[in-house]
């Protein structure tokens, strides 16, 4: 192990430098005391960093560096007590009240309402950290006494109840594992299942393009929406139902399509297993569990099909929807079915019933909405044409040359403020990270000195002059110093 540990450093000192914020991330999350700290520290050696200079981190992260084979990664400690200097806390404590968004791009109002469904055990930086993690490690203490004791409540309690909060939320997969972290057993088989997860994320440099077979498309919404009514209307008789990955839970039934002109698509259905599931689920409303069911299918999805229905109003249920497919960075199709309800439609009450969903779905302002009914079949083709843009459009990369002059011409013409100190932030110059979604790193004199209007000045201009519909896009800010 510490053979390959050595030579793979060798190799990655010689590969491109990876900043510290595009690695993806391995959240170390548990209850106090099961060794949360000695894992990290094993993890990390002495590459523990503490970011600072990040909106959106809190004080009690911590950040460090590691690798495995050749995987580059960061883990997050979110058990760690960081003891501040009076300065980096008044950095910190600034940088919490200025910005909107965090390092990972997620509007602080999102990460909120997460903490706020929080359990009790789980303090409001594990669930940030969460949110911003390819894989988390939940950690519970294996030791005998843990087995002895596994039936007194209140011992145990706490990890069931952050376990089911993950299970509800996040994880769609979940691999135990025994390990040591004070002796290092166990935990090379834990840093391979780590990497062999990461690596669907991302290649060795960090910035490979998705290795996505074949693009998947959810199709979400509220019930009776249409859902299952637009599935069976695109795939009709011949479909082929994939069967799940086993050892996972899948509450959406996968179905593989091929278009007219051959490419293929996964459809993930939600509703299917919609009156199955409520029945089982006596209590819970159907509504709050098909939103959560939408939650994972989002996840899994490169493009989200959302359906709403023409007569209705939109809802505090598809505004968590269309919340949650931005904040995952999946493109989007806002999909109107049940044209066919609308008396007397003209361009006019088109234009007009467009300009409400806008108005009510401002997060997706970005997504193409199609006009549909499944009872008809019309417009259907146009659901899967849009969702094949969109996918193209989120997986885009643009050259470095033309995205450089995009900004510049964006800074001519309207430069970013001066403070009153008279300093004024500068862009010395910008690069496309990553796709899916499309990310655009700004190296800065200050990212302090950029914001948040200025901020979504530039995110218009990019689109405006350099597309991108149909997909969320990502600007991060980064000082050099
Ligand atoms: P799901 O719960 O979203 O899967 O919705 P379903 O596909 O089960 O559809 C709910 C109801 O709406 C059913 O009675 C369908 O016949 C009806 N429906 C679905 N699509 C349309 C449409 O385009 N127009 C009209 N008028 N009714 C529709």
């Amino acid at each position: 192990v510490r053979e390959k540990r050595k030579t793979t450093r060798d190799k990655i000192s010689a590969s491109k430098h990876i900043p510290d914020n595009l690695l993806p991330k391995v959240a170390i999350i548990g209850r106090p005391n099961v060794g949360k700290s000695a894992l990290f520290n094993r993890l990390v050696g002495g590459n523990r960093a503490i970011v600072v200079d990040e909106p959106g981190v809190t004080r009690d992260r911590l950040y460090g560096r590691s690798y495995w084979g050749n995987q580059e990664f960061m883990v997050i400690d979110t058990g760690g007590v960081i003891t501040l200097s009076k300065s980096q806390a008044g950095v910190m404590e600034e940088l919490a009240v200025t910005t909107t968004v965090g390092m990972d791009g997620i509007p602080l109002a999102t990460r909120e309402a997460a903490i706020a469904r929080m359990p009790s055990m789980i303090e409001k930086q594990a669930v940030a950290a969460v949110e911003e993690a390819a894989v988390i490690l939940f950690i519970v203490d294996g030791q005998a006494e843990w087995y002895e004791n596994i039936f007194q409540a209140g011992l145990v309690a706490a990890d069931i109840e952050i376990s089911d909060w993950l299970r509800r939320n996040y994880a769609d997969k979940f691999a135990p594992l025994p390990i040591s972290a004070i002796t290092g057993t166990g935990t090379g088989e834990l840093l391979d299942l780590v990497c062999s997860e990461l690596t669907k994320f991302e290649g060795l440099d960090g910035f490979e393009e998705e290795k996505s077979d074949v693009p998947a498309i959810a199709i979400v919404g509220r019930p009776n929406v249409g859902k299952s009514s637009i599935l069976n209307a695109l795939v009709g008789e011949d479909r082929t139902i994939v069967s799940p990955v086993s050892g996972t839970t899948r509450d959406a039934i996968d179905t593989e399509f091929t278009t007219a002109d051959g490419q293929k698509y996964k459809l993930i259905d939600t509703a299917g297993i919609r009156r199955r599931a409520a029945v089982a689920a006596a209590g819970s409303t159907t509504e709050s569990l098909s939103v959560k069911r939408a939650f994972r299918a989002i996840r899994r999805s490169d493009v989200v099909a959302l359906v709403i229905e023409a007569l209705s109003c939109i809802t505090e249920q598809d505004y968590k929807i269309a919340e949650r497919i931005e904040k995952e960075g999946k493109a989007c199709v806002i999909v109107v079915n049940k044209w066919d309800t609308i008396p007397n439609k003209n361009h006019q009450s088109t234009t007009f019933y467009e300009q409400d969903v806008r108005e009510k779905l401002r997060i997706l302002d970005w997504a193409p909405i199609v006009y549909c009914s499944a009872t008809n079949g019309t417009s259907l083709e146009k659901i899967i044409s849009a969702a094949a843009l969109v996918e193209k459009e989120r997986s885009r990369r643009l050259g470095t040359s033309i995205l450089n002059q995009v900004v510049r011409e964006a800074i001519a013409f309207k430069p970013p403020p001066r403070t009153r100190g008279g300093k004024r932030g500068r862009v010395y110059y910008t690069t496309q990270a990553a796709v899916g979604p499309p990310t655009f790193v700004f190296f800065v004199n200050d990212a302090k000195l950029f914001p948040e209007t200025y901020r979504r000045y530039m995110e218009k201009k990019l689109r405006t002059d350099a597309g991108y519909p149909g997909t969320p896009i990502r600007l991060l800010w980064r000082s050099r110093r």
